[in-house]
């Protein structure tokens, strides 16, 4: 049998939870279509986080794809090295494949760099101009530029050349936001009169709905048709002499046709070895033990599991004894996720066990669906937490979490114990979690039946960038 897991990974954020979306659609589009046993999310700045995202994996065959755009900082140095991979640089076309911790794992290139990106700029272009093409139609496609943490010029030259050299338009010109040739001078390059402009992002943004047509002075000269704002504007455009139609695409990362590049990638990645995996032997244990405790009723942080006639029935540990008429039903592990990512108050959760679950929620799932909804509700805890409860949990000291970090991350190794402490204090004491990584001791976890005893084995990025803010003396300022 071969067995996988898909693990796609985002950069995700500790402020907005609009971040993670794209990824969550595209995981949800491709494990619909069913071609993997398993497809998992990780994120650098949220939970699942890259540093557990390993760990909770089904299978020992996994293919780890970047949800990036372009080459870069994230690709090239911080998903490979939060993840383990032992691969710092330039990933090479092939991918990069590893044996760690019991599981045959494949890192490639970012979706943004495959080939068959090319097409997806072209459907972009026809989806806001049907006959886009011809000896007056030109191609802009936008890009980002170099900055600190992205190379996306590289792969717009080449994308615009490979379309150049197709002849479908008259012409094709490869812009930037932040460097030359910059999109703010397309006037002066740009001869067709209707001109097609494809942003090469990876997501709505800022950037695509602000920025790009504020820089393109697009106001009085001439006239813009946006798919962003309605898709049969372009119809009857009035195209008066000496003017130039402007017609503005969405970005290229949002296009459903991205999930066929990802699962290419996969299939790439993979090669001639159809080796294929079994359930890992670490994740296995864990769940087991897991599902039978929930058969019998369990506790575990904020939320309790009931079986019900065949089902589960998880919910708000406060929650307990109401009647569930007065509770919103949750039947899928995708509906429960998106009910219980913001608070009460509506603020986003980076942290999963931050004792802030919102309340007045029921999810009623069956024995197949149980483990994928406590893997959303507390992501890596019951890999964690069983490894802890066996004694096998490897924890990792402040000092070495410290000198891992790079960038604006850095900083960091210049706090003092003091400093951590004290910040640790004030987020950490909102967290379930008891901080292993700094010498507190978990004797029992949720599995021995104490269902507020989940262990921490190192400090999550969210502490990280507060310990940072710290150090920079801006902590307090915006509230922490
Ligand atoms: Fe919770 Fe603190 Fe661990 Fe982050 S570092 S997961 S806030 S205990």
């Amino acid at each position: 049998d071969c067995m996988r897991s898909l693990v796609l990974v985002g950069h995700g954020s500790h402020l907005n939870s609009e971040s993670a979306a794209a990824v969550y659609r595209y995981a949800e589009l491709i494990r619909s279509r069913g071609l993997f046993d398993e497809v998992v999310e990780g994120y650098w700045k949220e939970e699942p986080s890259l540093r557990q995202v390993l760990k909770t994996c089904t299978y020992t065959d996994v293919t780890i794809i970047p949800m990036f755009i372009s080459e870069g900082y994230f690709t090239e140095t911080v998903i490979p090295r939060e993840m383990g991979l032992g691969h710092q640089g330039a990933v090479p076309r092939e991918g990069v494949a590893r044996s760690l911790g019991g599981r045959t794992v494949r890192y490639t290139l970012p979706y943004g760099v495959h080939p068959a990106m090319t097409e997806v700029i072209l459907e972009r272009a026809r989806e806001v101009l049907p006959d886009a093409g011809g000896d007056d139609t030109a191609l802009i496609i936008i890009g980002h530029g170099t900055t600190r943490n992205e190379n996306s010029n590289k792969v717009v030259h080449q994308n615009a050349e490979l379309l150049r050299q197709r002849g479908i338009f008259s012409e094709v010109h490869a812009l930037f936001l932040d460097e030359e040739p910059k999109v703010t001078g397309w006037r002066e390059k740009v001869h067709a009169k209707r001109v097609v402009m494809v942003p090469f992002f990876a997501s709505e943004g800022w950037h695509t709905l602000e920025t790009i047509p504020e820089d393109l002075d697009l106001e009085g000269t001439v006239t813009v048709f946006s798919s962003q704002i309605e898709a049969g504007q372009a119809e009857g455009a009035p195209e008066g002499a000496g003017e130039q139609t402007v017609y503005y695409g969405k970005p290229v990362g949002t296009h459903p046709a991205v999930a066929d590049v990802i699962v290419q990638l996969a299939e790439e990645a993979r090669g001639a070895s159809l080796v294929g995996g079994d359930r890992q032997s670490d994740h296995r244990a864990a769940w087991d033990v897991f599902m039978n405790l929930a058969r019998g009723g369990l506790r575990m942080g904020e939320i309790m599991v009931t079986p019900h006639g065949g089902l589960f029935e998880v919910r708000h540990a406060l929650d307990e004894g109401r009647s569930s008429e007065t509770l919103t039903t949750l039947v899928t592990p995708d509906g429960l996720r998106d009910h219980t990512r913001l608070t009460e108050s509506g603020e986003h959760r980076p942290v999963h066990t931050l004792r802030n679950l919102r309340r007045g929620w029921r999810a009623v799932l069956s024995e197949e669906d149980l483990p994928r909804a406590i893997h959303t509700l507390y992501p890596a805890v019951v890999e964690e937490g069983y490894a802890c409860q066996t004694h096998a949990l490897r924890s990792t000291p402040w000092p070495t979490t410290a000198r891992r970090q790079t960038g604006i991350y850095g900083k960091v190794q210049q706090a003092t114990p003091a400093q951590v402490e004290h910040v640790a204090e004030e987020v950490c004491g909102g967290c379930l979690k008891t901080r292993v990584w700094a010498g507190q001791r978990l004797n029992q976890t949720f599995f021995g039946g104490v269902p507020g005893a989940i262990p921490c084995a190192e400090a999550c990025t969210f502490l990280v960038a507060e310990i940072r803010e710290e150090v920079a003396g801006k902590r307090g300022q915006a509230g922490g």
